[in-house]
């Protein structure tokens, strides 16, 4: 970024204090606006389980958002194969802002807005209400620069949580236009990306994911990751993003299915995929990355020693926050004070970085 939209950038936001899109008279960031009006009890929304009203306030949210920035959002409804309580089947959306950029080759940058585990209490704010929160935070930023190398797509997926059918469903709805595909050089997710002790970016399992079926497009390609990688090293230097250690069943720097980059690996795209976890831990299963924590607060009883539970026979929190009670913000801000704001914004400062240069680091 060049001097003049530097202080262009400044002007903006200084004309726009008080605004929901900017900073707020207390100085909170947008991007934790965003969190707060998506997973904040008082603010009407919290637990958005899919298909459910919550979650269609959280789309009608974000079509809100991004039209106030500029953008002409999609909705791409859909339905899907679960059976509601009244016995119909399950509908949800995906919304999709686009920008042009230079040249037609695409690059998305997606995150969940659904949550699960609101039987065990969660509100859905680690998972996924800060990756969304990052995406819109950056979309508003992207929506201000006037050049950008590739063109970028902004998806909000419904429905992750019960089988990744938003993402899924889109795909599948691009099977027809398979120019469109071949435009996407590349696809970033966003799942969890704060709450967990350490930033990390992953690449596609360097074994294929269950594809269903044909696997001769799945693509385990490193660059986006690396590409990633590099933006933060320069934005964060020491703080940068991480790639995991090698545990059982996954190389160094790759991930599993669970979540919407499987869907865009499958269809023979790049991805990179970011989250904030603890591979240092010696969890329920091993170094596996699913204890999120080494905070106190979010275990029985944490052995700092041994880097485990106390007592790995009765332990049920693990340090674990998706999908259970722990996953609320107000409960994680009194946990690690100013952490969940500070990884928000680490994310989109790379991010920002990363999207309006991307020829630069992809090259
Ligand atoms: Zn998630």
């Amino acid at each position: 970024m060049n001097i003049f939209k530097k202080t262009l950038m400044t002007t903006l936001v200084s004309l726009t204090i008080g605004s929901s899109l900017s900073v707020s008279a207390n100085g909170q960031s947008a991007v934790m606006q965003y969190l707060e009006a998506v997973t904040l009890p008082e603010n009407g929304i919290a637990a958005r389980e899919a298909g459910t009203e919550n979650e269609q306030k959280t789309a009608d949210f974000v079509v809100k958002t991004f039209s106030e920035m500029g953008y002409k959002p999609v909705v791409h409804k859909f339905t899907h194969p679960v059976l509601n309580k009244k016995g119909a089947f399950l509908k949800s959306s995906n919304i999709i802002a686009d920008i042009k950029g230079a040249s037609d080759n695409m690059l998305v940058l997606g995150a969940h807005f659904d949550s699960t585990g609101s039987d065990k209490g969660s509100q859905g704010a680690m998972d996924n209400g800060v990756g969304l929160a990052v995406m819109l935070a950056v979309a508003s930023y992207i929506s201000q620069q006037e050049q950008l190398p590739y063109s970028i797509r902004f998806i909000a997926f419904g429905a992750e949580e019960i089988g990744k059918v938003g993402s899924r469903a889109y795909l599948e709805s691009l099977q027809e236009t398979p120019e469109v595909i071949a435009n996407i050089i590349g696809m970033v997710n966003l799942d969890t990306v704060a709450g967990g002790d350490y930033l990390y970016v992953h690449s596609a399992h360097t074994t294929p994911y269950k594809c269903g079926g044909d696997n001769s497009n799945y693509n385990a390609e490193t660059s986006m990751r690396q590409a990633v990688l590099q933006a933060s090293q320069e934005q964060l230097g020491d703080a940068a993003h991480k790639i995991h250690p090698e545990f059982p069943g996954y190389p160094e720097g790759v991930t599993g299915d669970w979540s919407d980059h499987e869907s865009f690996s499958c269809n023979g795209i790049a991805i990179a995929y970011i989250e904030t976890t603890n591979f240092q831990i010696n969890g329920k299963d091993g170094y596996d990355g699913y204890s999120q924590s080494t905070n106190p607060g979010l275990w029985d009883c944490f052995d700092p020693d041994k880097v485990t539970a106390c007592d790995r026979e009765s332990e049920t929190q693990w340090g674990r926050i998706w999908h259970s009670g722990n996953d609320q913000l107000k409960h994680l801000e009194s946990v690690f004070p100013g952490r969940v704001q500070k990884q928000l914004d680490a994310n989109v400062k790379v991010l920002n970085a990363f999207f309006s240069n991307a020829d630069k680091y992809l090259n």
